[in-house]
């Protein structure tokens, strides 16, 4: 299609173009119900059929365990900062976390509104570009909380968990979906939809059942997981669009292939770019080898003026969104699922047409 760019943001990110084309051809009737997804009642039986495929097929998809609940909330992944803590801690009891980057601290400082929060590990001293070592023994906290795939930094944790813990507590925010991970180690799992899932509005909640109401502490209604869980996500107004958007995006995995198959495209997709640009001996990448993000690519130029030059050069042939994060500097290119390998390799080719004219 004509004036598509490649999108390289981290989020909200470009979705599959097919994905929108069936958006666009059921936004004003959907399966012939003579409206828009946008205007059913959310306690429609047009809506109610979209809304529990979708747990459906996100259950099958990830292999989610029976014993867990899959609630679909609002509020960002933020929200679950201050819901955690207030769902799963009792008032003398204190949460562990691995602080990996911006978001792992977000959440740690989330909690510690609400109770003790312990920062276990952190590689805040090397500007986080390896993911933290696991302490031996994490006996001391009720639940421990680590973030897979680290937006910001590019890095990410290669097996999910990457320790074991009676509840573990996973941000997957920037990586569901990219690859199979085993739900049944962990207590909860959770990720807002615009990177990997959809579009912006809808956060993934997948909890182990038996942690519902564990902190026995006085919630409110609004907060409580036990409020989402007995009304099926449904207690109040549900983010209906982004619920049904999510859907498209899961049938599309399964048109992939499964996630099988979109993880060993994201496998060659980042490797094709790291190759080249560890090759390059131009380009630098910031994040330590063995923890880099199939996600979010970061590097650099030999210096911040090329940088920007790049970024600009990018634009004008129609990639769009690759400037790095303020505390990281340089470019991320930000490649979740829905980029395609010719997005790859239109970056890399003008990743080299740069280094041509540069390189002396
Ligand atoms: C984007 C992101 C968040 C924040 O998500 P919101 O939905 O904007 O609250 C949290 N954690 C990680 C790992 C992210 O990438």
């Amino acid at each position: 299609m004509k004036n598509r760019v490649y999108n390289f943001s981290s989020g909200p990110a470009m979705l599959p173009e097919s994905v929108l084309l069936k958006a666009q051809a059921e936004l004003l009737n959907h399966h012939e119900s003579g409206q828009s997804v946008m205007e059913m009642s959310h306690r429609s039986s047009s809506y109610e059929s979209i809304h529990f495929k979708v747990e459906k097929d996100l259950r099958r998809i990830l292999n989610i365990p029976e014993n867990y609940e899959v609630l679909f909330l609002q509020g960002g992944a933020s929200l679950q900062f201050h819901m955690i803590p207030l769902n799963l801690l009792k008032p003398n009891e204190k949460a562990g976390f691995l602080i990996s980057g911006q978001w792992a601290q977000k959440a740690y400082e989330g909690c510690a509104e609400i109770r003790e929060a312990v920062e276990v590990s952190s590689t805040k001293d090397s500007n986080f570009t390896h993911v933290p070592e696991i302490p031996k023994d994490l006996s001391a906290y009720a639940y421990v909380h680590y973030v897979s795939n680290n937006t910001i930094y590019g890095t990410r944790v290669e097996s999910c968990p990457p320790f074991d813990h009676p509840i573990v507590v996973a941000d997957m925010s920037s990586d569901i979906l990219s690859r199979e991970i085993d739900v049944s180690k962990h207590g909860i799992i959770f990720a807002g939809a615009q990177k990997n899932m959809g579009i912006s509005g809808l956060t993934v909640l997948i909890i182990r059942k038996d942690l519902l109401g564990r902190s026995d502490q006085k919630i409110p209604t609004y907060l409580n997981y036990v409020t989402h869980q007995k009304n099926q996500s449904l207690y109040n107004t549900a983010p209906t669009y982004p619920i049904y958007m999510a859907g498209l995006v899961l049938e599309w995995i399964d048109e992939m292939g499964g996630l099988k198959q979109i993880e060993a495209n994201n496998s060659l997709k980042a490797q094709k770019l790291y190759d080249y640009l560890d090759a390059s001996d131009f380009y630098v990448c910031t994040a330590n080898k063995e923890n880099r993000s199939w996600m979010n690519v970061t590097f650099k130029c030999p210096s911040e003026q090329m940088d920007t030059e790049l970024i600009k050069l990018c634009q004008e042939r129609g990639l769009v969104n690759l400037k790095g994060y303020r505390t990281v500097g340089g470019l991320r290119a930000s490649i979740y699922n829905a980029m395609p390998m010719e997005g790859i390799d239109a970056l890399i080719s003008v990743l080299k047409d740069f280094k041509e004219k540069n390189h002396v």
